[in-house]
């Protein structure tokens, strides 16, 4: 029978949302969207010394925008709330009662610390029944209860099949730590069997965790998840993937001004070869309909900026000028620029910045850059400045075939074509050597001028070309 699945990101509210997480929240996207299943979002804050205040919003921000929306989750709400697991204690404690009239919990007065082979050097665990009662009466106060692990060593992965954890140290897994607070491995358990989860799918260092949280839920008495462990993501120099291989956090590259579909196509990346997608599409609605999780990779991926900022261009340059300048308003430094009625030639001007640039971040700065330059003078170029500005119209350019025009007329004139017509124009026009086309450049200047961000005067090409005469 057909089910549709339950799948779950789980992320510890310790920081930001960084690529790895991202990846690992975007395959269970992935996986809940081509299935018609639900994704949920769980707040893992049981380590209150570890939580960062506002983190876990800030992750869900950041989920959002990169399109990922969980259909159950804190803010969501869902049948199968509180989904922070700093509100779950009563759940825990039911479950804790149900484990230990199983029998299998015991006190371990070592504390929750002692890591040796044994788990528990002073042999906890194999206290009869009653000597354990009777401790327990003499010393109530418990530093920790553990699970007792049964026979089972191995775990079925979807991505690598059975594996085995024979040869590992196995001591009994601590459930509660000291004050009754429960641990990762136990709260994790106990919320996949409550949320109904149906799949968990998250990083590879959880891997060891599998068999034994697979025992709790059948201790429980409910059917484990089935599993898919994602191999952990890597540099392009083998390393796992840190800052010194740019930026990793999400929020990060939205400041830059990297699209969001960029970042999604390069997620998708990692471990699977994902569908083209036309640069400018949603790519929500094409990966979904193309994933297969048979098909993800079993070696660790690798994450290359390069790749990204790629992707980023080329996003940039499919994206319509109104949709380039209301992305522009959520730039950190481009926010209150326009004081909220952001002029039609701002777009325009960023669709020509965004062809040299790979962000919109940059385009965006130089962009601001051009409209706030100050006019140089090429050498010697006096006389086809002059004659620029006799022929440029009082009212400004209107478009690119004005300038055309523009520029037949004042070659004619003076006699002079290509570099000598156009390099004394630019250095007067955007103080720079090199930059987008002219034809485009020079009109939206003569736009801007007449229509300024709010406070402040844009010089227009006459003032620009007159002050660069002026200048030595
Ligand atoms: N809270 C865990 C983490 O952030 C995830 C655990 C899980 O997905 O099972 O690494």
């Amino acid at each position: 029978m057909h089910r549709p699945p339950r799948v779950r990101f789980a992320p510890a509210p310790t920081g930001r949302l960084h690529l790895g997480g991202a990846r690992t929240a975007l395959v269970n996207a992935l996986f809940a969207r081509a299935r018609g299943g639900t994704l949920v979002l769980r707040i893992e804050d049981t380590d209150p010394e570890r939580n960062l205040p506002g983190a876990d919003e800030a992750i869900e921000e950041d989920l959002l925008w990169l399109g990922i929306v969980p259909d159950e989750g804190p803010t969501e709400g869902g049948a199968f709330g509180p989904y922070r697991q700093s509100e779950r204690g009563p759940v825990y404690g039911g479950a804790f009662e149900a484990l230990r009239a199983a029998g299998r919990l015991y006190p371990c007065w070592c504390g929750p610390e002692a890591r040796a082979e044994s788990g528990c050097p002073g042999g906890c665990g194999g206290l009869a029944e009653g000597e354990r009662e009777r401790r327990l009466a003499r010393e109530p106060a418990v530093p920790a209860w553990r699970f007792r692990l049964g026979e089972q060593r191995e775990v079925a992965d979807l991505l690598r099949g059975r594996v085995s954890f024979r040869g590992a140290p196995a001591p009994d897994p601590v459930v509660l730590r000291p004050g009754g607070r429960p641990t990762f491995l136990f709260a994790c358990a106990v919320d996949d069997a409550e949320m109904k989860i149906t799949h968990v799918i998250r990083g590879e260092d959880h891997l060891p965790n599998a068999w034994k949280q697979e025992q709790i839920q059948r201790a429980l008495g409910r059917e484990p998840p089935q599993w898919l462990h994602l191999p952990l993501v890597l540099g392009p120099d083998g390393a796992p993937l840190s800052k010194r291989h740019g930026s990793t956090a999400i929020g990060d590259l939205r400041d830059r001004g990297v699209p969001w579909e960029a970042v999604v196509m390069a997620l998708a990346h990692l471990g699977w070869t994902p569908p083209r997608v036309e640069p400018g599409r949603d790519p929500w609605p094409e990966l979904a309909a193309r994933f297969r999780p048979e098909r993800l990779s079993r070696s660790q991926p690798v994450y290359d900026e390069g790749r990204l900022l790629h992707l980023s261009g080329r996003w940039l340059r499919a994206l319509p000028p109104e949709e380039l300048a209301r992305r522009s308003a959520e730039l950190a430094g481009f926010r209150d620029r326009f004081g909220g009625s952001v002029p039609p030639w701002w777009g325009e001007l960023l669709a020509v910045c965004v062809l040299s640039r790979a962000t919109l971040g940059e385009a965006a700065a130089l962009a601001w850059e051009i409209l706030e330059a100050e006019p140089r003078r090429a050498d010697g170029g006096g006389e086809i400045l002059d004659a620029w500005l006799r022929h440029w119209p009082e009212s400004g350019l209107p478009g690119a075939e004005d300038f055309k025009r523009l520029s037949a007329r004042v070659a004619e004139e003076a006699g002079a074509a290509g570099r000598a017509l156009f390099h004394p124009l630019r250095l007067a026009l955007t103080g720079r050597e090199a930059g987008p086309a002219l034809a485009v450049l020079a009109p939206l200047l003569d736009r801007a001028a007449q229509d300024p961000p709010r406070g402040r005067r844009v010089r227009s090409c006459r003032e620009r070309i007159a002050a660069a005469l002026g200048a030595r």
